[in-house]
């Protein structure tokens, strides 16, 4: 087989105490899934059904790397999540059976284009420029947790020049790793190498040129990103 140009090469992720790579397929994200955190977007917390939204796999940002400040943006914003790694094929999974299909976890920064998020949700219209930038999915390194959950009290924290942004349990999210994965599983076919961002809690905020932001939950390896002028 020959192409045109080169086809898209697999992206993947370093995996903790193992020498292969985990092969990323999608990239799968939750909106509103800590209660404080849906109150500072002017929202009251209800548990209405988790809903998702994409990041394209090209959109991946190692531990370590820099990124530029994007375009179309004077607010660009940094939320620390939990990311699922998924390791098994499934749909309609029952959430008494989600855990099966994690193959792991690790720390993230869901980057996001407030400003534009804001006219694009007064308007109705999708997020996906908001959300799916370039450069803006970054994942640390995946710790091997097959069909396991973190415990509840679980810190997740984010720090901005070593300045505390962000600083939450995970039992405060409003939807747990079993159930989304459940309910995204009733959408679209899981596959191994589906990523999950698990929503952020409450203290988002403005990144700028220079800054280094880390997220770091407990038992992951933290994931260190450093913002760079614009392109
Ligand atoms: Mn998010």
């Amino acid at each position: 087989m020959t192409y045109l140009f080169e086809p898209l090469p697999t992206f993947s992720i370093a995996v903790e105490g193992e020498t292969r790579r985990f092969p990323v397929r999608r990239i799968f994200c939750v909106g509103r899934n800590y209660a404080d955190h849906i109150k500072e977007m002017g929202f009251q917390p209800e548990r209405e059904p988790p809903f998702f939204f994409t990041k394209p796999v090209d959109a991946l940002v190692a531990d370590g790397a820099a990124v530029a400040y994007p375009p179309l943006t004077e607010n660009f914003h940094h939320e620390a999540e939990l990311v699922v790694a998924i390791g098994k094929a499934g749909a309609e999974i029952p959430v008494e059976q989600a855990l099966d299909y994690v193959y792991g976890y690790a720390a993230g920064n869901d980057l996001t284009r407030r400003d534009l998020q804001f006219a694009l949700r007064d308007r109705g219209r999708p997020w996906d420029w908001s959300k799916g930038f370039d450069a803006s999915a970054v994942v640390g390194t995946i710790m091997p947790m097959p069909g396991r959950e973190l415990p509840g009290d679980t810190r997740i924290r984010l720090t901005v020049n070593g300045e505390q942004r962000q600083d939450a349990t995970l039992d405060t999210m409003v939807w747990n790793v079993a159930e989304i994965v459940s309910a995204l599983s009733a959408s679209v076919a899981v596959k191994p190498g589906d990523l999950v961002f698990t929503g952020t809690p409450a203290g988002v905020g403005p990144l700028v040129a220079g800054d280094v932001c880390t997220v770091e939950i407990g038992g992951l390896a933290s994931v260190t990103t450093a913002v760079g002028p614009r392109a």
